[in-house]
């Protein structure tokens, strides 16, 4: 990747604490500074498609199309260093690790990147290819919440093992925790608005070894996502009150480990006006989608967004001749990302560093 901005005159750092790259693009006049964004981290996937870009090491796949970005933001870069003379400030270029679960986005922050060009940037564009829903290069985005906050929950049930049938000597965690699973369903729906909701998912609830043992503990796993950082704020004290209480009134214990993951991806009114109108000027009106709710999944880009300005768009990237409604999404093994969506992906981040820019 260092070898692909040779020649494009960058000044350019690696990071300290994880496998980071920030260029700064100098523009020949004066001016603020922009930060564009790409993540480069694959996942542990084994690819089962059979397109030439296939994964070449079993185990590791793209699966999200990380790839793409960092072949978007080298797009770019190339784009707005031909463009040099015309630049009035400069341009942050963030190529990201860690953004699957490691807070890469968090830890460049502090490693300084919002002010790698001598200030503070005065506004933050990133970008994620999908490889289904939306055709390729078609370009979605919304004010406010873009993407939802998630956050991990995990319970340890906490009782006394026993002879399976006498269970009154014993104290059952696996009935309390089936109980807390569905009383965490119970206080998404009334403790929470159904407008500004909260989902949670039990994706893993492990107990016991056969079917006469009462164990001693039971383990509930379960996702947390928000989509707004006033429920945020409260929803992992709401949903540990709810487990510890429902163990506490069979006489047993809830130990409760709340991890708050990425915060929701807030996107400027303001910028996501501008990402309609370059859009809508590189590809016109119809290569803009104005998105009607935000997406579920997270992203660390969310640290970025909530010091300064800026927008998160998705862009469509789902395979010609694939129906966007059926094709495999991102994280799937089959999950394929049309290259046609790269050309859109720069020309749309450069074209929004030379709008920002401009304004001064
Ligand atoms: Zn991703």
């Amino acid at each position: 990747m260092l070898a692909a901005l040779e020649g494009l005159d960058l000044e350019v750092t690696t990071g300290t604490g994880l496998s980071s790259v920030v260029a700064v693009l100098r523009g020949a006049l004066p001016g603020p500074a922009v930060l564009l964004r790409g993540d480069m981290d694959g996942l542990p996937v084994t690819e089962l498609s059979d397109e030439p870009a296939r994964s070449e090491h079993d185990g590791v796949m793209h699966a999200c199309g990380h790839d793409l970005h960092m072949a978007v933001l080298v797009g770019a870069a190339r784009l707005l260093a031909a463009r040099r003379s015309q630049l009035a400030g400069s341009v942050v270029l963030m190529f990201q690790p860690g953004e699957e679960g490691d807070h890469g986005a968090r830890l460049m922050i502090e490693e300084g990147v919002l002010d790698a060009a001598g200030g503070r940037v005065v506004a933050g564009y990133a970008l994620h290819v999908v490889s289904a829903m939306l055709p390729a290069g078609l370009v979605g985005c919304r004010p406010g919440t873009m993407l939802a906050a998630a956050d991990q929950l995990f319970v340890t049930v906490r009782g006394r093992g026993g002879h399976g049938s006498m269970p009154h000597l014993a104290a059952d965690p696996v009935t309390v925790a089936a109980e807390i699973v569905l009383a965490l369903q119970v206080a998404v729906t009334r403790q929470f608005d159904a407008l500004d909701p909260v989902v949670v998912s039990v994706g893993r609830i492990t107990a016991g070894t056969t079917d006469n043992v009462i164990p001693a503990t039971a383990e509930i796993a379960a996702t947390v996502r928000t989509f707004s950082e006033e429920v945020h704020a409260v929803v992992g004290e709401r949903l540990t009150r709810v487990a510890e209480h429902i163990a506490a009134a069979h006489g047993l214990t809830a130990e409760v480990r709340y991890v708050t993951g990425y915060p929701t991806t807030r996107n400027t009114p303001g910028e996501v006006d501008r990402v309609e109108s370059v859009v809508s000027a590189l590809m016109g009106p119809r290569g803009y989608l104005a998105a009607p709710t935000p997406m579920s999944g997270s992203a660390d880009f969310s640290y970025v967004l909530a010091q300064v300005p800026g927008a998160y768009l998705g862009l469509g990237a789902t395979p010609a001749g694939v129906d966007p409604t059926t094709a495999a999404y991102n994280h799937s093994a089959l999950a394929t990302f049309d290259e046609a969506a790269l050309p859109v992906g720069a020309a749309v981040l450069a074209g929004l560093t030379l709008d920002r820019l401009a304004e001064g």
